[in-house]
């Protein structure tokens, strides 16, 4: 009898997401009359912009004509959406990246997922805890659940950022600002990890899904505004959280030719062909249209557009974070991010300050927990709701006498 990859049965069962909609449901039930705010999420709620669906619809015509209709493009992405986001996603910032260095995808979960298919099995991978899941789970997959894979602690001692481990890693995954955390590395901090990564000659993975939410200045947007990151980073943008994109899907990673990996012989070869050659056997390309729709926004009206939404966001990050001060609790993020992570009061654990916020608030948000056993005794709360319901969740929590 065939055999199945024994590593996917030491994967943790996915309870988190399936866990919350089951309690929610069931108090639901019994309380139908519950007014229920959902602020647990990650997923956006604004509705595509016009330039966007604009851009959209013309390229679904283009599809309808003989002369204008696209089959398979090339599994790259098509140079006039390459072209753009090198143009304005990076050289207009100072940063050195040519089109032929971004390779435009599906959404930075698969393209976080597939980044190990490039990368050897004898390296030691470094993730944070807690952690946005796909990275852990695509690990264990690959590797099973080996000491290869080196968990990095984020607590409130280190203010949730990973220390420099004493140890070598060859791979780290880094995500900022971060899911779920919604902290940030600033330039100084950041610096001291390519720094690490250069001297170990180790790879960062960077994943800059949430880039579009920072406000500081001193936070940087890319890996590479830090000097000799291209040389040891790959980084992964989205179109989902900036731009509405959660649907459409689309993304894109940034492998530099700058960068290279060791073979086993010894030899040093570029990355950059193996993540093209990857790409080229086991993907056929974002649709025409959904291209179409990223290069839109990068339009002065797109720009416009997109930036007035995360405006919208993290306009409800400021309200939460304001409810959370007045009512004198601990929290984490939302000032460059759409998330609030927030220390559950009087020592609750994460579920059980989940049902008492859903039971006596008809609030839902996440267990820190189920981002890794760092996140017990936290809580996040998302920015992706109305202004106005948002504005009533918060009002709930400041009269809740827990
Ligand atoms: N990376 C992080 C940190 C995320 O939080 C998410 C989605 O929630 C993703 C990647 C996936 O984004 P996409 O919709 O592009 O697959």
């Amino acid at each position: 009898m065939f055999q199945i990859n024994e590593n996917y049965l030491q994967l943790n069962e996915s309870y988190l997401f399936s866990t919350i909609a089951r309690r929610v449901e069931n108090f639901s039930a019994s309380h139908p009359e519950a007014d229920i705010i959902r602020l647990g999420i990650g997923d956006v709620t604004l509705p595509l912009p016009p330039s966007i669906l604009s851009a959209m619809h013309s390229a679904v015509d283009e599809m309808g004509v003989k002369e204008t209709f696209r089959g398979y493009g090339p599994e790259q992405g098509y140079a006039f959406l390459r072209e753009k986001i090198s143009e304005i996603d990076f050289r207009r910032r100072g940063i050195d990246i040519s089109p032929d260095e971004i390779f435009v995808g599906d959404g930075s979960k698969s393209d976080t997922g597939n980044i190990g298919d490039i990368l050897g099995d004898d390296n030691v991978v470094g993730i944070t805890d807690p952690v946005y899941p796909v990275y852990l789970d695509t690990n264990i997959m690959r590797l099973g659940k080996s000491s290869q894979i080196v968990l990095l602690p984020c607590n409130e001692e280190n203010g949730f950022l990973p220390g420099i481990p004493s140890h070598h890693l060859d791979v780290i995954y880094l995500c900022y600002p971060n899911n779920p955390t919604g902290t940030v590395m600033d330039r100084k901090q950041l610096k001291q990890w390519v720094e690490y990564a250069l001297e170990n000659r180790s790879l960062i993975l960077f994943d800059a899904a949430y880039e579009a939410f920072i406000r500081d200045n001193d936070v940087p947007r890319s890996i590479y505004e830090i000097e000799g990151a291209t040389a040891c980073a790959i980084e992964f943008r989205s179109f989902s959280k900036n731009a509405g994109f959660t649907g459409l899907r689309c993304s894109y990673t940034v492998v530099p030719k700058a960068l290279k990996a060791r073979s086993v012989d010894g030899d040093e070869l570029p990355i950059h062909s193996l993540w093209n050659r990857r790409q080229s056997t086991k993907f056929n390309g974002t649709p025409y249209i959904v291209q179409k729709a990223a290069e839109a926004v990068y339009s002065p009206q797109g720009q416009q557009e997109v930036g007035n939404m995360v405006a919208y966001y993290m306009r409800n990050a400021a309200i939460i974070r304001e409810g959370l001060a007045e009512k004198g609790w601990t929290f984490f993020g939302g000032e460059n991010s759409p998330y609030i992570w927030l220390k559950c009061p009087d020592g609750m654990d994460s579920w059980t300050f989940f049902d008492r916020l859903l039971q006596e608030c008809h609030i839902v948000g996440t267990p820190g927990v189920g981002f890794g056993s760092e996140g017990e005794g936290y809580f996040r709360l998302t920015a992706f709701n109305s202004h106005e319901k948002t504005a009533e969740a918060v009002e709930r929590i400041k009269k809740w006498e827990y």
